[in-house]
């Protein structure tokens, strides 16, 4: 119908302003399946309100207008954006609370302070800390295993509480305070050496931005030409061997941090297995349906290959509860992907009614949400990697 009315319309329409408004209008209303070019045609049950070979111009303009890809655009661009906010939220946050740079100079502070007000002062802000104290000596002889039970709330009070609090003045009761001095340079000072990084964490914070990213421009461009649709479809790909590559590297890289063979051992095999598979989806030949399968099964495999170093680490840290609390989250997110492929696969709910989901709720869109709920769960796991790793260090 659309094209008759086009036909009609180049036809009749005069050269004046209202006919090239109308032109433009019939030119690029949304069209049905049938209607398709091949390269375009992928999901039988959305039956209308497809774009197809628009100019670059009204494609990208098309973000704000109502079509079949509206909310496959707007549910990883909103996710994109949800997972930028938490980037800049932890790298802000989480330094704060283990701020070890910030800390450097609280021993030199220490040394200098006069001790009978840094006693009356750590006695007011600090009561329990000759209580702790006690604990500590009677728990661990050796004070060389404090910094493993000095928790960030111990570090917050300490960091509120110690600096510009000293001024000169009498020195009495030195051995008894110097003590106390001792302590507390006993509980920061080895943390403030090994401070745990951060890159493996952020890595995965990056590949799960690209991957989001990517989708999106994906669902809003690859309508315009085939030639697009081809560059569009490598990015979408490379952003999903991404996301699953970097989803290794926190729980791999905190888990066995203290065990570099097994470390190195499984990022090298899924950044390896990451690289392969982008330069295997450059080849024209990947996109050919026949290799859908293999390209299904390359990347079920990428993300089942993440069961052994969690069995590995929960046989490691079985007594450990950061250990079944991160475990948990990976549960929860390989439900939440395996959910997601399953609707992707089955095309569910759109097979059951084809084109009432056409604008909202089609198997697609269900996806993207579930991705995005999947990537989520992941950052909240390695939020308990990295409190784990700054308390107790290796
Ligand atoms: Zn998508």
């Amino acid at each position: 119908m659309a094209a008759e009315t086009m036909e009609k319309c180049k036809v009749s329409c005069s050269k004046d302003g209202k006919g090239r408004r109308l032109w433009k209008k019939v030119k690029y209303q949304l069209v049905e399946y049938h209607s398709l070019p091949g390269y375009l045609r992928d999901n039988e049950y959305i039956v209308g309100h497809y774009r197809s070979e628009w100019p670059l111009k009204q494609t990208l303009l098309s973000i704000f207008t109502i079509h079949n890809e509206t909310l496959n655009v707007w549910t990883h661009l909103i996710g994109f954006f949800i997972f930028l906010s938490l980037t800049i939220y932890t790298a802000m946050k989480v330094p704060k609370v283990v701020d070890l740079h910030s800390l450097q100079h609280i021993p030199d502070v220490l040394r200098r302070a006069d001790l009978h007000k840094l006693h009356s002062e750590l006695m007011t802000c600090l009561p329990d800390l000759h209580k702790l104290r006690e604990e500590l000596i009677t728990t661990f002889p050796s004070m060389d295993l404090l910094p493993s039970i000095a928790g960030w709330h111990v570090m917050d009070l300490l960091y509120n509480c110690l600096p510009e609090r000293f001024s000169t003045g009498n020195h009495t009761d030195v051995c008894v305070l110097r003590s106390v001095k001792e302590d507390v340079e006993n509980i920061i000072a080895p943390l403030m050496v090994r401070p745990i990084t951060r890159w493996p964490f952020f890595a995965f914070m990056g590949g799960a931005m690209f991957c989001l990213l990517a989708s999106s421009t994906c669902h809003l461009l690859s309508c315009h030409s085939q030639r697009l649709s081809y560059i569009m479809l490598r990015l979408d790909y490379a952003g999903i061997a991404a996301l699953i590559s970097t989803s290794f590297y926190p729980p791999v890289y905190y888990s066995f941090m203290c065990d570099p063979f097994f470390c190195n051992l499984y990022l090298g095999f899924i950044t390896i297995l990451g690289i392969a598979t982008v330069l295997f989806s450059l080849l024209p030949v990947f996109q050919n349906p026949e290799f859908r399968t293999i390209r299904a099964s390359l990347f079920f495999g990428m993300g089942l290959s993440g069961v052994a170093p969690i069995l590995h680490k929960l046989i490691l840290f079985w007594n450990q509860p950061e250990a079944l609390h991160t475990t948990g989250y990976e549960v929860l997110m390989g439900l939440l992907y395996g959910m997601g492929a399953l609707v992707y696969a089955t095309r569910i709910p759109e097979r059951w009614m084809p084109g009432k989901f056409d604008i909202a709720g089609h198997s697609h869109q269900l996806f993207h949400i579930l991705v995005v709920a999947g990537a989520y769960t992941h950052y909240r796991a390695g939020l308990v990697y990295l409190k784990w790793r700054d308390l107790n260090g290796c």
